[in-house]
């Protein structure tokens, strides 16, 4: 649940966020799900009820869903659907762009908890997926992936879902969609790359991420509540390793807080502190 901050927006968190990054010889670039809101994929947070239609125990664990695969696949494949298909249309805004520009003029390392790959597409160089991607397929037990996707492929994946939703086709003809593009393993070793509750962080990029904040001299917490752990600890650590932590949301924050929507706010503060980056 996100704690309610009641403040207002101080000009003085600006200069402060601006001056330090002007120095900074480290940028870390942490992000949420309201990075992207603004690529159309929503935050289950603010998605109408997602939890409610979803509870996370019986679909956010890989035990849950293999359950509730048995029991309701057509919901199962409906929560597939609300997941995968937003990310398949999805393209980078300009906070992802913004994040990749501040590679111009100082070193940045992108740590973020989404799974859509978007950082990837903005042309970011230096990119820690705590949560893993959507984007692959990984051979669990080997923790090595086997297959990427590309959007079109994911495209490709959601519309096969949609008809077996939407009742225009069977189960069985949904499975024989699916092997066209997805690597099914007969042992069941092969599954989406993505971290559910109670799974351990993607590795290396939990023990990589936790070094890098330690030594960043400034971390922009972007699209965050801060309530998904440990991924949260991230900015606490920031901070009491001496870096600035400043938060971009819509809803208020602790701390150093500039507030709007990721694509409004990261660009010009990107500009405010490099007048000449290209963002
Ligand atoms: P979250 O806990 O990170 O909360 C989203 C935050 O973004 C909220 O604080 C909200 O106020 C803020 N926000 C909303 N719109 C914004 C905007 N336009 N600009 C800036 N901030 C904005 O995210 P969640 O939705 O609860 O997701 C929890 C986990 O689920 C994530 O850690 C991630 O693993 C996964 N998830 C990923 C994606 C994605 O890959 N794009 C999307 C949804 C959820």
């Amino acid at each position: 649940m996100e704690r309610a901050i009641d403040k207002a927006m101080s000009v003085d968190d600006w200069i402060t966020a601006v001056l330090a990054l002007r120095k900074a010889k480290r940028v870390v670039v942490f992000s949420g799900a309201g990075m992207s809101a603004e690529s159309g994929i929503p935050t289950f947070r603010d998605a109408d009820g997602f939890w409610e239609q979803f509870p996370p125990e019986e679909f956010a664990t890989w035990d849950g869903l293999i359950g509730k695969l048995i029991a309701e696949p057509r919901q199962v494949a409906r929560f597939a659907w609300h997941v995968i298909d937003p990310i398949a249309r999805a393209e980078p805004n300009a906070a992802h762009r913004a994040a990749a520009a501040i590679e111009q003029h100082t070193q940045v390392t992108v740590i973020t908890q989404n799974i859509d790959g978007l950082h990837h597409d903005a042309g970011s160089s230096n990119i820690w997926e705590l949560h893993g991607s959507l984007l692959d397929v990984i051979n669990a037990p080997e923790r090595r992936i086997v297959k990427r996707f590309s959007r079109e492929d994911l495209l490709a994946i959601s519309d096969a879902i949609r008809g077996y939703v939407q009742k225009e086709q069977s189960l069985v003809s949904l499975i024989m969609q699916l092997r066209r593009h997805y690597p099914f393993d007969f042992r069941g070793r092969h599954r989406p790359n993505v971290v559910l509750f109670g799974d351990d962080l993607a590795e290396p990029d939990w023990t990589y991420s936790c070094r890098e904040v330690k030594s960043c001299d400034v971390l922009l917490s972007v699209g965050t509540s801060g309530s998904v752990f440990p991924a949260a600890f991230l900015p606490g650590r920031a901070e009491l390793s001496g870096a600035t932590v400043v938060s971009i949301s819509p809803t208020a924050c602790d701390g150093c807080w500039l507030q709007g929507n990721a694509s409004d706010v990261l660009p010009r503060l990107v500009k405010a502190a490099w007048p000449d980056a290209n963002v």
